[in-house]
Parts: C-alpha cells; structure tokens; sequence
C-alpha cells in the first residue's frame, strides 16, 4: 500500500475539541448555550443509530441536545407545526430532520419550511442559492467535512482538477460547489456519464459518492491523486459469521490504495467528519443569531 491514509476519525475528534473549547466560552463569556434540534420520523433503523450519535455528540461538545421521536404515521401538517416550534425557539439554534421522510412526507417541503438560519444541514433552497452564489450560507456537513479534509492535506486546492461521482442533492452538487469555490476545475460524473473510467482517472481529487459498493478500481485512480470516499455501505461477511455485514465505501479501497497519493478510509474517513461538521454548523448557527463573531 503507499497511500497516505486521511484519519477522518481523529480529525473529527480535533473538531469537535475545537467546537466544545468555543461553545465553553459562549457559555462563560455570554451565557449562550447553542442548542440543535433533531427530528426523526419514523422508525427506520440506520436513521436511528444516526440520530443517536448526533444527540451523544451534541451534549459531549457541550451543547443542548433536542430529539423529536415522531411516529411514523405523523402528518405533514404536524411535521410542519413542530418545525414552526421549533423555528420560533430561541433555545434552539440547529434543527435537523433526518432524512429519508416516510413517503407521504414531501421532503423539499418540509426541509424549506426549516428557518434557513437554523438549517444546519444546509439543504434549504436559500442555502443552496446562496452557497451557489458564493455568498455566506449554512454548508452541508459531508460535503463540507470532505472539503476540510482536502484543504488540510493539500493546503490550496486552486488548479487541480476534481471529480466528483455522484451528483446528488446532499453530497454530489455542494461538493461540486465548493471545489469549484476552492478554485479546482469540476466535472461531476454520475449514472450517464461515458466512460467514467477515464473521467475518474483525470483527477487530481476523486470524490465518490455514488453508493455502490467498492464501484471505483485502483485502475480508475490516477497515480498520486487523493480519493475521498463518501459512500457508506453494508455488505455480506459470511467471514465475520452467519448474517454479519460489514462496511465499505463506494471506492475498492485496497486496490486504490495501491495508487492513490491519500484516501479516506470507511468506515473512519467522512462519516466522523459529517457530525463533526453538524456540531459546528450549530455553533455558527447560534453565533449568528446572537450577532457575534463567527468561529473559525
Ligand atoms: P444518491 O443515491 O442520492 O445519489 C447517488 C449518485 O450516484 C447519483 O447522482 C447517481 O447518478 C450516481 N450513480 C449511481 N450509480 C452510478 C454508476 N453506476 N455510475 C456513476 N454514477 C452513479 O446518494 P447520496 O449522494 O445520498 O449518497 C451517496 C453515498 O454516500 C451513499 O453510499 C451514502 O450512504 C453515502 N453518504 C455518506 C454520508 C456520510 O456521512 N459519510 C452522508 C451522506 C451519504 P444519477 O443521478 O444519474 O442517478
């Protein structure tokens, strides 16, 4: 293996230290404690463990911790009454809902119904217009995660060409947006894209975010590039036991490990960064609302 591997866990971990030290001192200096609030309808299991690791973090780093547990059946007019709640808190600076909604639920509706200020996932169309636009918005967390772990190890990003697969709403599009913000040339490559294999292998910085397991080959890599692997997975262990899964990314890591310059691991790589990036979504958030200065 020679590439260097991108610790996403013990980089979250340095987040999130920096996010406590900073929410101790709004504490001590303004008596503001930032508060996020999440939102899960619905019993979906993976959603859950989710949730629970995002109230877990929130209270570590020294936050209020909000959990709305609505059953599955709730209605779009109850879901749009809780946000509204919710909205008019002043307690609580971040709401999050957890998607995916149950089907009856019209997620942009509901996400747009979230005060823009208080969308920590950065998903309202405000956020997106205003963070197309280049101007100061709320980032979604993996996307933005991924981009602090590129310009941690790159240092400038300007010039570099980057791919990214996948060009959804959450991941794909803001990743896109925020390389090209960094000054890299992007092409976002996605299920009709010809001959992906090349597209891939003329990055500089290769984001997969496709969701299918270990779909991108080393030969898909261009030698010394950096891979930031998003897709979370589970697959069969038969090795681990009986009806045991395992995790792996979009990306064969031991293949393009062989070639890549970096690479984030999964599990380890963007999904620690993800919270990370709530948490400190929700102290800007609060910042923000209170009129002070913005944390670093
Ligand atoms: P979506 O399913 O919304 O989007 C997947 C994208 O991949 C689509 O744009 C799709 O193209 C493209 N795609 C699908 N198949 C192919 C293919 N064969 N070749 C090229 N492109 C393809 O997924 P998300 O963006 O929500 O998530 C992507 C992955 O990231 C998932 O594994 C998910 O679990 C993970 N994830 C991880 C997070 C974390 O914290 N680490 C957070 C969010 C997601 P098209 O548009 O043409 O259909």
């Amino acid at each position: 293996m020679s590439a260097t591997i991108i610790d996403g866990k013990a980089f979250a971990a340095t987040v999130r230290e920096k996010v406590a030290a900073q929410v101790a001192k709004l504490k001590e200096d303004h008596g503001i404690t930032p508060g996020l609030a999440v939102v899960l309808v619905g019993e979906d299991p993976a959603s859950e463990v989710y949730v629970r690791n995002k109230g877990k973090q929130t209270v570590e780093v020294g936050m209020n911790s909000y959990e709305h547990k609505l059953d599955a059946a709730t209605s779009e007019a109850e879901l749009l009454a809780l946000i509204a709640k919710l909205n008019a808190d002043p307690a609580v600076h971040g709401i999050l809902v957890q998607l995916p909604l149950p089907k009856h639920l019209n997620e942009d509706l509901v996400i747009n119904s979230i005060d823009p200020a208080k969308d920590v996932d950065g998903f309202h169309i405000s956020n997106v217009g205003l963070l197309a636009t280049g101007q100061k918005s709320m980032v979604p967390c993996t996307p933005l995660g991924c981009l602090m772990m590129l310009r941690d190890h790159h240092g400038s990003l300007s010039g570099l060409n980057a791919v990214v697969v996948g060009r959804s709403n959450i991941v794909g599009k803001p990743m896109a947006q925020l390389l090209l913000r960094d000054s890299c040339t992007v092409t976002v490559a996605h299920s009709r894209t010809k001959d992906i294999e090349s597209v891939c292998r003329s990055a500089d910085i290769l984001v997969a975010a496709v969701g299918r397991p270990e779909m991108i080959k080393g030969d898909w890599v261009k030698p010394g590039a950096t891979v930031i692997d998003v897709g979370i997975n589970r697959i069969p262990a038969p090795e681990k036991g009986e009806g045991k899964n395992r995790l792996v990314g979009d990306v064969d890591f031991a293949s393009a490990a062989q070639v890549a310059g970096a690479i984030t691991p999964v599990p380890g790589g963007v999904g620690p960064m993800t919270i990370a990036c709530l948490l400190a979504n929700t102290l800007t958030a609060c910042a923000r609302a209170n009129g002070l200065a913005e944390p670093e």
